[in-house]
């Protein structure tokens, strides 16, 4: 719970009105953790908090909380931009494996060496401030699935 209070504040901080459904939003991917939501997710998790909450409502909050670093939009596949709070300590940073078969998303801690945001910079002169590696491929149970489908 001192999370969300935490994430309240920097929006303050930002200037940015939290106002009640503002909050619910902010409250559900919060408690979602993990799971990837999508829009009309929140919608339908929102709508039985407060059923004032309208999808356009939605779709406006998750891009200004977006816009403000506060969460972090993936485009997994074709389908929905999914959402998630934005990893707020280095040691939150995770990167995401996406299963092409069943659309499974797997998340795995950071695998990159601290070298690297070094290297960015001396090779680029870029300051790395946040990065994420998409890796899509199958995941256990798909192969073992495709591999009975072919001997059968
Ligand atoms: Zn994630
Ligand atoms: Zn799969």
């Amino acid at each position: 719970m001192s999370e969300i209070i935490s994430l309240v504040n920097e929006l303050e901080r930002k200037n940015i009105k939290v106002t009640q459904q503002r909050r619910i939003i902010l409250g559900i991917l919060n408690n979602n953790k993990g799971e990837h939501l999508s829009a009309r997710d929140i919608y339908t998790l929102g709508k039985d908090i407060d059923d004032s909450i309208g999808l356009s409502t939605v779709y406006r909050t998750l891009n200004l909380l977006r816009d403000v670093g506060i969460i972090a939009e993936y485009h997994f596949d074709k389908e929905f931009a999914k959402y998630e709070i934005s990893c707020q300590k280095e040691q939150d940073i995770h990167h995401h494996l996406i299963c092409k078969n069943c659309g499974k998303i797997i998340e795995v801690e950071n695998y990159l060496p601290g070298y690297f945001k070094d290297e960015i910079y001396d090779k680029n002169q870029f300051i790395c401030q946040e990065f994420s590696l998409k890796v899509s491929g199958l995941c256990k149970e798909c192969q073992q699935l495709l591999s009975e489908e072919k001997t059968s």
